[in-house]
């Protein structure tokens, strides 16, 4: 079982530029917190085959998959089909999300129709994820290999709700074991990341394992130590040689 999930954000949307794919942020950041890392955020458009291939390629490479937008009642929420066709699973009608969108149009006042039904269609012998917020539920499929497929819908408050109450308390569980990384931030002003470069260069600095990540913007640049929990020594030691070398430069605020 390894730490590591990729994320496949479905809408043809998110390419176009209509909007702004949220969801990779807000993955990486509540996964980092339970010590499991996003290593991959794929975009790809509502298209059968590719979200097919996305996931099943996606599968092959780590142990949680999470694919997100097209679960809901139009023409182009594609998703569970796609899935469908891939896992090669029948796709039926969840009875108690149609309840709980019953109680949701009417609390609206609207009544159900057959489209808003739809989104209580879920993949057979999947883990259904109750959504309170929204109408389409989240989706847990458990494959072979101990390789677990999350399916989530498109709006962020919907995904976040999702992911929050549901998802999360699940992999803290199944991966008890699991710690966040340690990060470390040094930020600096007053200097370019090439000068940065040139001082650790001259005083052959070695980062000793540890992941460094420069972030240059508004004439700072914020440089982040990233590194496995057991790497405690390591970590702090990199971060108060940076501290040294970039002494005159430091922005203490
Ligand atoms: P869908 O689930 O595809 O019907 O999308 C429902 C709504 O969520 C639409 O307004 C989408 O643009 C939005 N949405 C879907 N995926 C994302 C994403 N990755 N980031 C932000 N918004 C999204
Ligand atoms: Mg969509």
């Amino acid at each position: 079982m390894n730490n590591q999930a990729e994320l496949i954000s479905i809408g043809n949307e998110l390419l176009s530029g209509r909007t702004l794919n949220t969801h990779g942020q807000d993955l990486g950041t509540a996964l980092a917190a339970i010590g499991l890392q996003l290593v991959r955020d794929t975009t790809i458009p509502d298209d059968i085959p590719t979200i097919g291939s996305a996931i099943k390629e996606a599968m092959g490479r780590v142990d949680l998959v999470f694919a997100s937008g097209g679960l809901g009642p139009t023409v182009d929420d594609i998703t569970r089909d796609a899935l469908g066709r891939l896992l090669e699973r029948k796709i039926v009608l969840h009875l108690p999300t149609v309840n709980h969108l019953k109680g949701w149009y009417q609390k609206r006042g609207r009544t159900i129709t057959d489209a808003g039904k739809r989104q209580a269609l879920v993949l057979e012998n999947s883990a259904v994820l109750p959504n309170s917020v929204g109408a389409a539920p989240g989706q847990r499929i458990d494959l072979s290999a101990g390789k677990t497929l999350f399916v989530l819908p498109g709006p962020p408050n919907e995904f976040n709700a999702i992911l929050s109450e549901e998802i999360v308390p699940w992999l803290q569980d199944r991966y008890a074991d699991a710690r966040p990384r340690l990060v470390r931030i040094v930020h600096t002003k007053g200097i370019g990341e090439s000068d940065i470069v040139t001082i650790l260069e001259k005083a052959n600095f070695q980062s000793g394992g540890i992941d460094l990540g420069f972030y240059p913007g508004g004439g700072k640049v914020e440089i982040r130590l990233v590194a496995n929990p057991e790497k405690e020594p390591e970590i702090l030691g990199a971060e108060q040689q940076l501290r040294d070398l970039l002494a005159d430069f430091l922005d203490l605020e």
